[in-house]
C-alpha cells in the first residue's frame, strides 16, 4: 500500500442486534469522525439502516471534499481459512461478502442471522461451525450451546491467535460475541464497496491504495477504562478515532503495512503499546487551559470590545408609523395622550354609582344607551343605572358596571343580586399609559405591538434611523455561482445568499458586492468600492493567517486590522478592520462558522451601528435531548432545535455541514468551561429569534 496519509478518521462500533432505543445506549451503533485537531462528538446510530445511510452520506461528503478517509469497523472482515471456499467455491473474501449480502435480510425490527447460520451448519452436517442460537424459538441446525459442537474449520483466524481475548466468529450470541456482527456487517460493507468502487479498498484483504480505506479494528485491544458518563462503545470509538487521527502518518503507514490475507487482520495488533503511547492526553478536565503561547479571545471579551468600539453610524429621518415596522427609533417617544383617555367600561352591562351590598337590588334605567365612541355627556342620577357597552366612556354619575348577564331587565328597571364592588368592570383613565409617559425608548426596533402602542397614544410619525447598508462579499478562488458550471475542485458560493438573508432579516439593507478571487488587488478594489457605498462590510473566507487569506493580509497591510482568534467552536478566526473608515468583518469561510459568527458577533454590532440598543442573544434553559462531553477553553455553539420539550442537536458538528444549519432552528450555547451534558440536563437554547432574526 502506498504511503498515504488520511485526512479523516472514522471509527464505527458495530452491532448485530435489533434496533436500539431512541435515546443513546450500548449495543447499537456508535461512530466517531475525527481529524487531526478535531474530534466530533460520537454519533449514535440506532440501527444498521441508519448507520448505512450515515456512512454513505459521510463518506460521500469526505470524497466530495477531496479528503482521504480511514474507516474502522469493529468486526472481522473474514472467516478462518477454508470457510469461504467451502461456502462459495472461491478464496476471494469478497465472494463471501456478496454471499452474505444476498442472503441476509435485515430490518430494524429483526433479521435472519440465526437462520442463515443454521442453514450453513446444515450444509456441513448440522453441528457447526456456528453455535449460539440467541432466539426463543429453535433454529434448525443452530445449537444453543457448544454441546456436541463439531467445527470443520479452524476455530480462530490468525488474528485471534494473537488477540487472545477476542471472541471467535463462530459464536452467534452471548455478551461480546462477534459472530452476529460479522454476518450483519459484511452485507453493509459489500454494498459500500459496490457503491464506491475503486475509490474504496479493504485492508488488508486487498493491496490497493484508494481514497477510502476500510480497516478492521478491535477497540478493546487498547481502550479499557471508560470514563464516568460515557457509554463504553461511545467512548471506544471516540478514543480510537482521536488517537489514530492524531497519529504520525509514517507510524500509521507502518502499522498498516501487513501482508494481504483473505481472513482479515486487526488494525494495531502487535502495536498495542505504540497505540497506547500515541494516545494524546485526554482533552477532558484541562479546565480553562488554553494552548500554550496562543492568545485566544474569549467570546465575552470580544463582545465587550465590539460593544465599546462600534457606535451608531447612520442618521435619522421621519417615518409614518404605517411604514415604521422594523425601523430603529431615534430618541425616546413620549405619549401625547393617555391610554385609555377616559374611564370606560370593560364589559357590556349597566352602569351606576358606587358598590352594592349582598342581596337583591332594583334600579331605574335612564333612557339612554352609552356605546363606544359616544361622548359621555348624559349624567346618570344617583340611584339610577344606564345601559353601557364595552369601551364606552363612563358618563358623569357612573363609576361601576355590572355585567348584562347578571341583570334582569323589567321595562324601565333592572334587578340583580349583590354584592357588586365599587368600580367593578371599569378601566381607569391612563391606567395603561399616562400622558407624557415614555412609550418607546431610543434604539428600539419597532415591532407590530409597538406600532399599536404608538397609534393608541396618537403618534402618527416617528424619527427613525436611516437603514444601515451592509455589503456582503465572498472570497475564494474555489467559488463559483450556482447556475454556472463548477469545475472539479470548485464549490458553489453558499455564504453570500445566506449572509444577504441574515442581514435582511436583521433589518438592514443588504448590498450584494459579489464574489472576489483570492487576489490582493481585486480585493483591494472591492474594499475601495465598498467603503464608498456601504456602512459596513461582511466578507467570508480568507480571514485566517494562511497564504491565501487575503482579507486579513490586506487589512493588516493597511494597519487597520485586529485578528481575533476567538475561543469558540465553530468560528475561531474573525478579522476586524477599518477600510477608509468603513468597518470590515472578516468572517470565516466555513458556512457554519460564518453563520454562527454573524449571529454571535456581527448581529449585535450591526444593530448598534444601525442605532439600535445592544442586545445580548436571548436564550433559555431547556432539558437536553443529547449527550455531549465538552472540553474547557472555548465556547461551543451546536446547531439545535426544540422537539417535544427537549433540545436536540444536529448529528454532526462538522463546520462545513450546511444541511445541519438548514435543519436547525437555533443554537445550543455551551459555556467556556468543561461540561458533560447528559440527556435531561439543562442547557441554553437560543432560537434564531433570540439573535434578532
Ligand atoms: P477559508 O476561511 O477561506 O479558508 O475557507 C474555509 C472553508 O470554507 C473552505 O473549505 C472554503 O472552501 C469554504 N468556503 C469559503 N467561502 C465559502 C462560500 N462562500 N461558500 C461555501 N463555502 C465557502
Ligand atoms: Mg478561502
Amino acid at each position: 500500500m502506498a504511503r498515504a496519509h488520511f485526512d479523516t478518521i472514522i471509527m464505527v462500533d458495530w452491532s448485530g442486534g435489533n434496533q436500539g432505543s431512541v435515546t443513546p445506549q450500548a449495543d447499537a451503533i456508535w461512530a466517531c469522525v475525527a481529524q487531526r485537531n478535531e474530534v466530533d462528538a460520537p454519533v449514535y446510530l440506532r440501527n444498521r439502516q441508519q448507520a448505512e445511510e450515515w456512512l454513505l452520506k459521510t463518506l460521500a461528503a469526505e470524497r466530495a471534499g477531496g479528503r482521504r478517509v480511514m474507516v474502522g469497523f469493529d468486526f472481522p472482515f473474514g472467516y478462518p481459512k477454508g470457510f469461504g471456499r467451502a461456502l462459495t467455491g472461491s478464496d476471494d473474501p469478497f465472494e463471501l461478502w456478496n454471499w452474505f449480502a444476498h442472503r441476509i435480510k435485515d430490518a430494524p425490527t429483526g433479521n435472519n442471522r440465526f437462520d442463515v447460520a443454521g442453514q450453513i451448519n446444515l450444509q456441513f452436517g448440522g453441528n457447526g461451525p456456528f453455535w449460539g442460537n440467541g432466539l426463543k424459538r429453535e433454529v434448525p441446525g443452530l445449537p444453543r450451546t457448544k454441546e456436541g459442537y463439531i467445527n470443520p474449520f479452524p476455530i480462530k483466524r490468525a488474528a485471534e491467535e494473537h488477540a487472545t481475548r477476542a471472541f471467535t466468529v463462530w459464536q452467534m450470541s452471548g455478551v461480546g460475541s462477534v459472530g452476529g456482527q460479522v454476518m450483519m456487517g459484511l452485507p453493509v460493507l459489500s454494498r459500500l464497496r459496490a457503491h464506491f468502487g475503486s475509490a474504496l479498498s479493504v485492508w488488508p484483504l486487498e493491496a490497493r491504495d484508494a481514497p477510502i480505506t476500510v480497516v478492521e479494528i478491535w477497540p478493546s485491544l487498547t481502550v479499557s477504562t471508560v470514563p464516568d458518563g460515557w457509554i463504553r462503545d461511545q467512548w471506544q470509538v471516540y478514543e480510537v478515532a482521536r488517537v489514530v487521527a492524531a497519529m504520525n502518518a509514517d507510524l500509521l503507514w507502518h502499522m498498516l503495512d501487513v501482508p494481504v490475507t483473505p481472513e482479515g487482520w486487526i488494525f494495531g495488533l502487535g502495536f498495542e503499546d505504540t497505540l497506547r503511547a500515541a494516545a494524546p492526553a485526554p482533552l477532558r478536565n484541562d479546565c480553562f487551559a488554553l494552548p500554550a503561547g496562543v492568545d485566544w479571545t474569549p467570546v465575552d471579551a470580544a463582545l465587550t470590545d465590539l460593544r465599546a468600539r462600534l457606535g451608531p453610524v447612520v442618521g435619522t429621518q421621519p417615518c409614518p408609523i404605517g411604514a415604521a415596522l422594523g425601523r430603529v427609533v431615534s430618541g425616546d417617544i413620549r405619549a401625547p395622550r393617555a391610554h385609555p383617555p377616559l374611564p370606560n367600561t370593560a364589559v357590556d352591562g349597566y352602569g351606576f354609582a358606587g358598590g352594592r351590598d349582598a342581596g337583591p337590588h332594583v334600579l331605574p334605567l335612564v333612557a339612554a344607551d352609552m356605546a363606544a365612541g359616544q361622548a359621555p355627556d348624559t349624567p346618570v342620577p344617583d340611584g339610577a343605572a344606564v345601559r353601557i357597552l364595552t369601551g364606552a366612556a363612563l358618563p358623569p354619575g357612573v363609576d361601576t358596571v355590572i355585567l348584562q348577564e347578571e341583570v334582569e331587565v323589567n321595562g324601565a328597571e333592572i334587578s340583580f343580586l349583590g354584592p357588586v364592588k365599587a368600580g367593578a368592570n371599569t378601566r381607569a383613565a391612563g391606567e395603561d399609559v399616562t400622558r407624557g409617559d415614555m412609550v418607546v425608548p431610543e434604539g428600539r426596533k419597532l415591532t407590530p405591538a409597538d406600532l399599536a402602542l404608538l397609534a393608541a397614544v396618537g403618534v402618527e410619525e416617528v424619527a427613525v434611523r436611516v437603514p444601515l447598508r451592509v455589503g456582503v462579499v465572498s472570497t475564494g478562488d474555489e467559488l463559483v455561482q450556482p447556475g454556472s458550471d463548477a469545475a472539479p475542485g470548485q464549490i458553489y458560493d453558499a455564504n453570500r445568499p445566506m449572509l444577504v438573508g441574515l442581514v435582511t432579516q436583521l433589518g438592514h439593507v443588504a448590498v450584494d458586492l459579489g464574489h472576489v478571487r483570492d487576489d490582493r488587488a481585486a480585493l483591494r478594489a472591492v474594499f475601495d468600492r465598498a467603503a464608498a457605498a456601504v456602512d459596513v462590510v461582511l466578507t467570508s473566507g480568507g480571514a485566517s493567517a494562511g497564504d491565501h487569506d487575503h482579507v486579513s493580509a490586506l487589512l493588516n497591510d493597511a494597519d487597520a486590522m485586529a485578528t481575533w482568534r476567538i475561543a469558540m467552536k465553530p468560528g475561531r478566526p474573525l478579522a476586524l478592520g477599518v477600510w477608509n473608515g468603513t468597518p470590515i468583518f472578516g468572517l470565516p469561510g466555513n458556512p457554519v462558522a460564518a453563520m454562527v459568527c454573524t449571529l454571535v458577533f456581527a448581529a449585535p454590532a450591526l444593530a448598534q451601528m444601525g442605532g439600535a440598543a445592544w442586545r445580548d442573544p436571548q436564550g433559555f434553559e431547556v432539558p437536553a435531548g443529547f449527550e455531549k462531553n465538552k472540553k474547557a477553553g472555548r465556547r461551543e455553539y451546536l446547531r439545535a432545535r426544540m422537539r417535544d420539550g427537549r433540545v436536540e442537536v444536529f448529528a454532526s458538528e462538522g463546520s462545513g455541514r450546511i444541511s445541519g444549519l438548514s435543519w436547525a432552528e437555533g443554537l445550543v450555547e455551551l459555556p467556556d468551561h468543561a461540561v458533560h451534558v447528559r440527556p435531561g440536563d439543562p442547557v441554553r437554547f437560543i432560537p434564531w429569534g433570540g439573535f434578532g432574526l
